[in-house]
């Protein structure tokens, strides 16, 4: 365990339990070892049993969240480079809030099911249902909010000019340059093109003129 590991620990024990209303949900702690250039944790498999999720559902979007490549085999999930166990765990919580946990009842027995493009969680302990993305209230995108994809369209605010004069947004880690639209306006943008972290849209609406 490493000194900033140790010290985490010892911070969480200080820290009093928030009061919770009904049962909490609790992830198995996780076992995350080193191996060579990896990071693996040991006991995914048990992490994926109590989140009641197929690896398929999980792993990629964990991976893209820790910002990692990797893969899941042998009940491990192995991540190449180095991750500190507090990152892993806080994109993993993350994770559970957005695609695991139903907002209603707060319980875990929940499913994903597509509709058309929107991904809904369904819950069958209380029947509620919910667009995966409507607890992410920093982000305005339509779609799920770690990605930025070519024929997608997001709902951005303009926050800067461009050299070009294309109004420039930010969505996650991506920045879009948005032809046709002023800082100040929220807009429907259409994603033509992404390179990297760059992408290149265009006005489909304007919703909201700058003020
Ligand atoms: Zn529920």
């Amino acid at each position: 365990m490493s000194d900033y590991d140790s010290l985490l620990e010892r911070a969480k024990e200080e820290i009093p339990e928030p009061i919770s209303t009904g049962e909490r949900f609790e992830l198995p702690d996780l076992e995350v070892a080193k191996e060579g250039k990896a990071t693996v944790v040991r006991n995914f498999a048990d992490v994926l049993d109590a989140m009641n999720r197929e690896p398929d559902e999980v792993v990629a979007r964990l991976l893209r969240e820790i910002g990692a490549a990797g893969n899941y085999e042998d009940r491990r999930l192995k991540l190449q480079g180095d991750h500190s166990r507090h990152t892993i765990q806080d994109r993993l919580d993350r994770y559970v809030e957005s695609y695991v946990i139903c907002s209603e009842c707060s319980r875990p027995d929940t499913n994903l099911v597509k509709d058309g493009r929107t991904l809904v969680l369904q819950c069958d302990a209380c029947g509620a249902h919910r667009p995966v993305q409507a607890r992410k209230q920093t982000t305005q995108v339509e779609e799920e909010a770690e990605a930025v994809e070519e024929g997608g369209t997001y709902e951005v605010k303009i926050e800067d000019t461009g050299r070009q004069g294309d109004g420039v947004a930010h969505v996650d880690k991506f920045t879009m340059f948005v032809s046709g639209s002023r800082k100040g306006q929220v807009v429907k943008a259409k994603v033509n093109n992404v390179s990297g972290t760059l992408a290149f849209a265009e006005v489909v609406e304007v919703i909201e003129e700058a003020t």
